[in-house]
């Protein structure tokens, strides 16, 4: 039995826990690839690295199966933008990057998560898009307060991107309310109106995912049914936490390691590395 508020699923403090932990198994799950990833690992290996992971931690990867999805994580190289499917014929090179998907679902929470992560070295041109793509996250989670609206969240993303260095911002696709399932109301555009839309309220939980381009913003699916590229071939980036609504501001339920510093600084609370 679960509340709702404006057709948006409600957690309680004791589900927000659970889903925290299902956030670690994804956290943890990341920080194993972002390790593993170098020039010759193909997105295949990458993929049963992820699984062996949430597996190992009593989970369930989310994708798997998803729709039909066969993998475990959404491997998007270069001018893929989000939803490349693991290949063992993908071989990461020098110079390449990679956006990472991943989700799991733990005692009937879900997480799920994403970065963008240089292969070797990177372009510098390349580390500044991922670098204001997952800015942009930050700026969207740090509205996610009680009292403000879906399209503060849009606002301040599409503000962030388009403000630093002009790079395209993808339409097609967004956030989502996460729970006991992956995509749920309400959907998170990352562009919209400041004041306008669905009022937050304390319990939601919504995943924030920013997609950013080098060229223009307009993508397209190839035709595995699956893999979204940018029209133009430009290189794209892609960041993403699932985040609850609290009283004392966010929770970054898939928060990393490597994200302590950041979240300090935004000044959110983190009850539970
Ligand atoms: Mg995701
Ligand atoms: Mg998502």
């Amino acid at each position: 039995m679960f509340g709702k508020a404006n057709g948006v699923q409600i957690k309680t403090p004791e589900q927000i826990a659970l889903m925290r932990e299902a956030g670690r198994v994804v956290a943890r799950a990341l920080d194993t690839l972002r390790a593993a990833v170098r020039p010759g690992v193909s997105t295949l290996e990458l993929d049963a690295l992820a699984e062996k992971v949430i597996r190992d931690a009593g989970a369930t990867p989310s994708f798997k199966g998803y729709h039909g999805f066969p993998g475990s994580i959404c491997a998007s190289v270069n001018e893929e933008v989000v939803h490349g499917i693991p290949s063992a014929d993908r071989v990461l090179a020098e110079g390449d990057i990679i956006s990472i998907d991943c989700g799991a679902v733990l005692a009937g929470w879900h997480g799920d998560s994403a970065i963008t992560v240089a292969v070797g070295e990177a372009r510098p041109e390349d580390l500044r898009m991922m670098e204001v793509c997952e800015e942009s996250m930050w700026q969207g989670i740090a509205e996610l307060r009680p009292g403000k609206r879906l399209g503060d969240i849009g606002h301040a993303i599409d503000r962030h991107i388009s403000g630093n260095g002009g790079y395209g911002n993808v339409r097609e696709y967004g956030g989502h309310g996460i729970g006991t399932e992956m995509h749920m109301e309400p959907h998170v555009l990352n562009h919209g109106r400041r004041g306008k839309g669905l009022k937050l309220v304390e319990g939601m939980c919504l995943a924030i995912e920013p997609m950013t381009t080098l060229g223009h913003h307009d993508v397209l699916q190839l035709d595995d049914g699956w893999t979204v590229v940018t029209r133009d071939g430009r290189r794209a980036a892609h960041f993403e936490h699932s985040v609850a609504i609290t009283a004392d501001g966010p929770i970054v339920l898939t928060a990393r390691e490597s994200d302590r510093d950041k979240i300090s600084q935004m000044g959110f609370v983190q009850p539970a590395w």
